[in-house]
C-alpha cells in the first residue's frame, strides 16, 4: 500500500461543515427524523469547536475522523444517540471538554457512551498477553453497561485502520497486531462480520504486505473466470427456485476476504486454487418456513455434502446469528456453500448486535433476540460479575455459550481454556507435564484445595508441587483431559510390571481388608469366577490392572466380597452396559437426589443393598456420606455410553397462554422426552415448573436448556441437583 501524500489529501477533503451536511442529508435523512438529525448536528458543532486547530497525521482537520466514525455507524443505521456519541468520542480525551459538560448539553446516555469509549481508550495493552487478564475484563465491563460503547470503539478503530497509511511503519505494525488480536475478534463475536473482515484484511496488509499482495493478485487474475462461474451457478440456483412458488427470494454471490483465504491456506494446508474454487451463495427469503423449503429444494436438486449442514435457525449462535448453512455439489462439479436466511436474519447477520439498536420507526428498539446478545456479554464478564445470584447465573449462561469449556487464570494472569469438569490436576498437567507429575495440591482463588477439585470459569489456579510427590493410580480418577490421563498412564506404565503387581497387591489387600469378614484368603472359586467375569487369564494380570489404575481396587474388593459371602446383599448383576468405568458386575444406581448425567463429575458410594450409588461431585446430600471415606469412590464415566439419563429442570415462565406448550415443544424438538412434570403454584405473572427429562449427557442437556431459555416466555432455566 502506498503512503498518502498529506497535501493532496487535504486538497480533496471538503470542509467539515460540508462533510457533516453530506452525512445528514445522505444516510441520516434516510432513516432519522429531522429532530434527531438536528441533535446529531449539535453534537458535531460541539466536537468541531473542541477539536478546532487539531490535525491528524494525514494533515486533514481532526474533526473529519469523528465524522467518518459517525458515518460508518450510520451505515448500520444506528440510533441518533450513538451517532452523537461517535461525534463526541474523542472530546474528553483530546479537548478541554468534560464529562459533566457533555452530560449537561446532551444528556446522560450520550455522556455515558462518550465516557465509556474514552475509558476503553485508556486501557493500555499492546499484546494479547497484557490484554488477556485484567484489562480485557475492564474492557468487557465498559461495554457490558452498554454494548454501543464497544460498537463505537470498533467504528473508531475501523477508521483508524483505514487511515493507517499515514503512520510510521513501526506504528502500523503495532496497531495492526493489536487490532487483529483484540478488536477484530470482538467485532466477530458481536456479529459485526463485515467490520471484522475489513479489519482483518487491513491488518493483514500491514503485517504481511507481500503475502497480502500475492493473494490479492491471485484473486484478481482468476476474477474473470470466476465471475463467469458465479453467474452460471447463480442462474442455475435462481432457475431452480423460480420453478417453486416462493413469494420472493434473492440470490447473492459471496466474496471471500483475502485474510480468510490466507487463514484457510495456513490451517487446512490447501492451495490457493482449491480454496478459491469454493463458491458461496446467500439466499434471502421472506419467512422461516421458506428457509426450510428452499433448503429442501436445494438438497433435492444438488447432492448435499454429508456433515456440512448446520441449522442456526433453530439453534442460533450465541450472538444471535441465524441462518441455514449447507454445502452441495454444484452442477459444474464445484462445492457450493449456501446460506439461507430471512431478511430479518440477514439484517442481524450484517449488523450483529448493532441490529438491536437499529432505529425503528415506532421509536422502540426492543428486539426479542436482544437478550441473547446481552446474555453473551454478561457471560463473558462473569469472573468479575459477582452478583448475588451469580451461581444460578453461571449455570445456565455458561452452558449456553461455552457448553464444554471453562476459562481459568494462571498466577501470571494468562488465560487457559480447559474442558468443563477439568480438575486442578488436569490444570497442573496443562501447565507442564513436570508440574503435573510433582503436584501435591492447588490454590484456587488463594484457598488451598485438593487435586480432584473441579475448576470453574474465572478461577485463578496455582499448583503446589513437591519433588517427593509422584502420580498414583488413583490420579486417573481425578482427571478428564486426555493429556493428563496419557501422562499419568505413561508414568505408571514406565514403572515395571513388578512395581505394578506389587502396588496392585497392596491396594487390593487394603481394599479387601474390611470386606472379607475376617477371612484372609480369597477362595479359589471366587478368583476363578472373578477372572471369568473380567475376561482375564491370571490373577497377576488382575493385580497389574489394579496397579496400573485400570481397575478400582475398592470395586474389585466389593465384588470379591459378594462372591465370597452370601450374607452380602446385592448379588452380582449380569452383563449390563458399562457406564461407570471398572464397574463390571456391580449394580450401579443413579441417585435421585442429584440425577447425574454423563459429563458430570461424579463420585460413587458403596452401599449395602444398592451397589454403587452414583452422585454428582457436589451433591449436597454427600456431606454426611463424606464422613465415611472408605465407602467413597472417585469414579468416572465410560467413554461410550448409549442410554438415557434423567435430569431435573426448574423453569420459570411468565404466565402466558401456550408458554407451557412451547417449553414442551422445545424439549421434544431436541430429541428428549418429558418423564415428569410438577407445576408449582405461582403468582399471576410467574409460573414455575419442574421437568424431568431424558438426556444423553451434559451437552445434550445444555442444548435443551438453551432451547428453553431462548423462548420469550421463559425467564429462567436451572438444572436441579439435590
Ligand atoms: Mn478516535
Amino acid at each position: 500500500m502506498s503512503t498518502t501524500i498529506p497535501h493532496r489529501r487535504r486538497f480533496f477533503t471538503p470542509s467539515p461543515e460540508k462533510a457533516i451536511r453530506a452525512v445528514c442529508k445522505g444516510r441520516l435523512a434516510a432513516y432519522l427524523s429531522a429532530e434527531a438529525i438536528e441533535d446529531v448536528y449539535r453534537a458535531f458543532r460541539f466536537a468541531e469547536q473542541g477539536h478546532r486547530g487539531q490535525t491528524r497525521k494525514s494533515g486533514e482537520q481532526y474533526i473529519h475522523h469523528p465524522i467518518e466514525v459517525a458515518d460508518t455507524l450510520a451505515e448500520l443505521k444506528m440510533d441518533s444517540r450513538t451517532l452523537m456519541a461517535a461525534l463526541l468520542h474523542d472530546v474528553i480525551e483530546d479537548t478541554s471538554a468534560t464529562k459533566k459538560e457533555i452530560l449537561d448539553t446532551f444528556g446522560e446516555d450520550v455522556a455515558l457512551l462518550v465516557d465509556g469509549v474514552s475509558k476503553i481508550g485508556q486501557i493500555k495493552f499492546d499484546t494479547k498477553e497484557q490484554a488477556e487478564a485484567e484489562n480485557f475484563r475492564k474492557m468487557l465491563m465498559a461495554m457490558s453497561e452498554d454494548v454501543r460503547v464497544m460498537i463505537i470503539k470498533l467504528a473508531d478503530r475501523l477508521h483508524n485502520m483505514r487511515t493507517l497509511s499515514s503512520m510510521e511503519p513501526s506504528k502500523q505494525k503495532r496497531i495492526s497486531k493489536q487490532t487483529l488480536e483484540i478488536y477484530a475478534p470482538i467485532a466477530e463475536r458481536l456479529g459485526l462480520y463485515h467490520w471484522a473482515r475489513e479489519l482483518q484484511d487491513l491488518c493483514f496488509s500491514y503485517l504481511h504486505p507481500q503475502r497480502h499482495r500475492a493473494i490479492t493478485k491471485a484473486i484478481e487474475q482468476r476474477q474473470g473466470n470466476r465471475k463467469l462461474v458465479v453467474e452460471k451457478l447463480k442462474g442455475s440456483l435462481e432457475q431452480t427456485l423460480s420453478s417453486s412458488n416462493l413469494e420472493e427470494f434473492k440470490v447473492k454471490g459471496r466474496q471471500k476476504s483475502v485474510f480468510s483465504i490466507y487463514k484457510k491456506m495456513q490451517k487446512k494446508k490447501r492451495s490457493f486454487d482449491e480454496l478459491f474454487d469454493i463458491y458461496g451463495f446467500r439466499i434471502i427469503v421472506k419467512s422461516i418456513d421458506e428457509c426450510y423449503r428452499v433448503l429442501g429444494i436445494i438438497h433435492n436438486t444438488y447432492k448435499p455434502i454429508p456433515g456440512r449442514f448446520a441449522d442456526y435457525v433453530a439453534i442460533p449462535k450465541a450472538n444471535g446469528y441465524q441462518s441455514l448453512h449447507t454445502v452441495v455439489f454444484g452442477p459444474l462439479g464445484d462445492n457450493i456453500e449456501v446460506q439461507i436466511r430471512t431478511q430479518h436474519m440477514d439484517q442481524i447477520a450484517e449488523a450483529g448486535v448493532a441490529a438491536h439498536w437499529i432505529y425503528k420507526s415506532d421509536g422502540s428498539n426492543h428486539d426479542s433476540s436482544n437478550h441473547l446478545a446481552r446474555q453473551w456479554l454478561l457471560d463473558l464478564l462473569d469472573p468479575a460479575h459477582q452478583t448475588q445470584n451469580a451461581v444460578e447465573f453461571l449455570e445456565h449462561l455458561k452452558m449456553d455459550l461455552y457448553p464444554d469449556e471453562v476459562y481459568v487464570f494462571t498466577p501470571r494472569g494468562d488465560i487457559k481454556k480447559m474442558p468443563r469438569g477439568s480438575t486442578a490436576l488436569d490444570f497442573a498437567y496443562a501447565v507442564h507435564t513436570g508440574v503435573g507429575t510433582h503436584c501435591t495440591g492447588a490454590r484456587i482463588n488463594k484457598s488451598l484445595v485438593s487435586l480432584p477439585t473441579v475448576l470453574h470459569n474465572g478461577d485463578s489456579v496455582e499448583i503446589i508441587t513437591s519433588k517427593n510427590s509422584w502420580p498414583t493410580t488413583s490420579w486417573l480418577n481425578y482427571v478428564v483431559t486426555a493429556k493428563a490421563r496419557t501422562q499419568i498412564r505413561n508414568y505408571l506404565k514406565a514403572q515395571t510390571q513388578e512395581d505394578a503387581l506389587r502396588l496392585g497387591k497392596r491396594l487390593l489387600a487394603g481394599a479387601t481388608k474390611q470386606r472379607l469378614f475376617g477371612r484372609r484368603k480369597i477362595p479359589a472359586r471366587v478368583r476363578t469366577a472373578l477372572l471369568e467375569e473380567f475376561h482375564l487369564e491370571t490373577w497377576s494380570e488382575l493385580l497389574i490392572d489394579i496397579g496400573l489404575g485400570k481397575r478400582i481396587p475398592d470395586l474389585v474388593a466389593r465384588q470379591i466380597a459378594q462372591l465370597t459371602d452370601d450374607r452380602v446383599e446385592g448379588k452380582v448383576v449380569g452383563q449390563q452396559a458399562l457406564v461407570i468405568k471398572g464397574s463390571e458386575g456391580i449394580m450401579v444406581t443413579y441417585s435421585k437426589c442429584c440425577s447425574p448425567v454423563p459429563g458430570d463429575s461424579i463420585v460413587g458410594i458403596l452401599t449395602f443393598g444398592h451397589g454403587l450409588a452414583v452422585h454428582v461431585f457436589d451433591c449436597p446430600n454427600l456431606s454426611e456420606l463424606r464422613k465415611q471415606p472408605e465407602n467413597f469412590l472417585l469414579v468416572d464415566w465410560d467413554e461410550a455410553i448409549d442410554q438415557n439419563f434423567q435430569a431435573r429442570l426448574h423453569v420459570k415462565l411468565h404466565h402466558i397462554t401456550g408458554a407451557f406448550a412451547e417449553v414442551a415443544t422445545a424439549i421434544a424438538a431436541n430429541s428428549s422426552n418429558i418423564n415428569h412434570v410438577d407445576l408449582h403454584e405461582g403468582s399471576d405473572s410467574v409460573r414455575q415448573i419442574d421437568f424431568v427429562v431424558d438426556v444423553k449427557n451434559r451437552l445434550h442437556l445444555s442444548r435443551i436448556m438453551r432451547a428453553i431459555y431462548r423462548l420469550p416466555s421463559v425467564s429462567k432455566v436451572m438444572r436441579q441437583k439435590g
